[in-house]
C-alpha cells in the first residue's frame, strides 16, 4: 500500500488526514461513520522515498526473478489521482523540459537499472527487448509505433498464447535507451489525454520488459510451468501495469463514449480481480515468498470472487473477459509472480475510494496459488 501525501490543493481547501501507517503492514483509516484498520506485507507513508518504495516493495527480486525466466508482473491500483503514474514512473510526466531528480524515479527507472547493472553483474548474454501498449475502451494501441494511433489485433497462438498483431518490440541495451521507450510511449498517452478527455485515467499502459537469454533463444518454452521441470523458462518477461482509475465513472448523464469507456474499465478490473489463482489460507501450502503480497507462486487460475466457495466449484477461469486479463493471461496464469502497489490518498474527499482500494487490496492478498 502507497498512501500519498496531501497534495498542496489538498491542504489548501483544509482535507483532513484520515489515512494513518501504524507501522508493521497496518493502515488505520478513521473518520466519522469509519474506524477500520487493515493489514498488508507493507505500507509505505507519505514520508516513504521512492527508494524506500523500491527496496521495500520485493520489486528488486521481482526483477531478479524475471531475469531468472519467471513472467512477473507489477501492477498500479488505486483511483486517478492516487499516485500510480508516480510511485511507478516519478514526476516525469509533469516536466518535459527538466528531468525528474534522480531521488524521485520510480519503480520502472529503478528496475531498469537494476536489470542492465543484473545483466552486466551476471555475464549472461542476454537479449532485452521492450513493447509499450495502452489498452483504451478494449482497444489495443502500441505506444511505441510511430504515426496516428490504430488498434492492432489480439491473436492467440498454440506457442506464444496471447499476442498483440504488430506490436513493435524495440532491442535496447542501456539505461539512455529504455528510459527515452518510456518518455516517448508515455508521451504519446499523454497527447491523447489532452485529444481524448480524460484519456490516461481512463486506460491502462502496460511496459514490457522481454528477457531473453541468447543462448536458449531458439527453444522458448513459454507454456512450460513449474511443474515441468525444474528450471523455469529462460525467457522472463517484467511488465508494469499502469491501471485505469478504479474510481465509479458517474453514470449520470453518461452515453455513447463515457459509457462505454465505463464499461471496459470496470470489464477489466473485474477480470483481473477474478483470474488470480486462489489457495485461501492453506496451511498445507508452501511459504508465502516476500516478494509478493500474492505469493510467490504461480497461479493455477482460480477466482478471487470465488474465494469464499468451497474449491470443487471453482472451474471458470474468466481471462477472456477483457483484453487486459488475455494478455496478461500468462503473468497470472501461467509462471507468474505478480505485485499489485495500491496506491491512495489520505485525504477525507477520497474516503470511499481509499476505503474501496483497501478492501480490494485485502482480498487480492489473501489470494495465494499453486503451481
Ligand atoms: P495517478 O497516476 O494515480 O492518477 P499521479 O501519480 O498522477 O496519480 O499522482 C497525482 C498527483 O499526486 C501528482 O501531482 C503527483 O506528483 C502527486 N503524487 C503522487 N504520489 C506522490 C508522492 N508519493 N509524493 C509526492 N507527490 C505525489
Ligand atoms: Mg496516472
Amino acid at each position: 500500500i502507497r498512501v500519498r501525501p496531501l497534495t498542496c490543493t489538498e491542504t489548501r481547501r483544509g482535507d483532513r488526514q484520515v489515512v494513518h501507517s501504524l507501522g508493521d503492514g497496518a493502515v488505520h483509516v478513521s473518520a466519522a461513520r469509519h474506524d477500520a484498520t487493515f493489514g498488508f506485507s507493507a505500507v509505505f507513508d507519505a514520508g516513504a522515498s521512492q527508494e524506500a518504495v523500491f527496496e521495500g516493495s520485493g520489486m528488486r527480486q521481482l526483477v531478479e526473478l524475471a531475469m531468472d525466466g519467471f513472467s512477473c508482473t507489477v501492477f498500479a491500483f488505486g483511483q486517478t489521482g492516487s499516485g500510480k503514474t508516480y510511485t511507478l514512473m516519478g514526476p516525469l510526466a509533469q516536466s518535459e523540459t527538466r528531468p525528474a531528480s534522480p531521488a524521485l524515479l520510480g519503480l520502472m527507472q529503478r528496475s531498469f537499472t537494476c536489470l542492465l547493472e543484473q545483466s552486466r553483474s551476471r555475464g549472461s548474454d542476454l537479449a532485452l527487448s521492450a513493447s509499450y501498449l495502452e489498452i483504451y475502451n478494449e482497444q489495443i494501441r502500441d505506444l511505441l509505433s510511430p504515426g496516428p494511433p490504430c488498434a492492432l489485433p489480439l491473436r492467440w497462438s498454440k506457442t506464444r498464447g496471447f499476442y498483440v498483431e504488430n506490436q513493435l518490440s524495440v532491442e535496447f541495451e542501456s539505461l539512455e535507451a529504455i528510459v527515452s521507450l518510456l518518455l516517448q510511449g508515455s508521451q504519446r498517452r499523454r497527447t491523447s489525454a489532452h485529444a481524448l478527455n480524460r484519456h490516461s485515467s481512463r486506460s491502462h499502459a502496460l511496459l514490457t520488459i522481454h528477457i531473453r537469454s541468447r543462448a536458449v533463444s531458439a527453444h522458448p518454452a513459454p507454456g512450460e510451468g513449474w511443474g515441468a521441470s525444474a528450471c523455469p523458462s529462460r525467457q522472463g518477461t517484467l511488465c508494469f501495469v499502469d491501471l485505469a482509475g478504479s474510481e465509479r465513472v458517474k453514470e449520470t448523464g453518461s452515453s455513447g463514449e463515457l459509457s462505454v469507456e465505463a464499461n471496459s474499465i470496470n470489464r477489466s478490473l473485474l477480470a483481473l480481480g477474478e483470474s488470480w489463482g486462489t489457495r485461501p489460507g492453506s496451511p498445507a501450502g508452501p511459504q508465502q515468498s516476500p516478494v509478493t503480497p500474492f505469493g510467490a507462486h504461480p497461479p493455477a487460475g482460480h477466482c478471487i470472487s470465488l474465494l469464499a466457495k468451497p474449491r470443487g466449484k471453482r472451474t471458470h477461469i474468466p481471462f477472456r473477459d477483457s483484453k487486459l486479463t488475455r494478455l496478461l493471461a500468462r503473468s497470472l496464469g501461467g509462471s507468474g509472480i505478480t505485485l499489485m502497489v495500491a496506491c491512495i490518498s489520505p485525504s477525507s474527499r477520497c474516503l470511499s475510494e481509499t476505503l474501496s482500494t483497501l478492501h480490494y487490496a485485502s482480498r487480492a492478498r489473501r489470494v495465494t496459488t499453486r503451481p
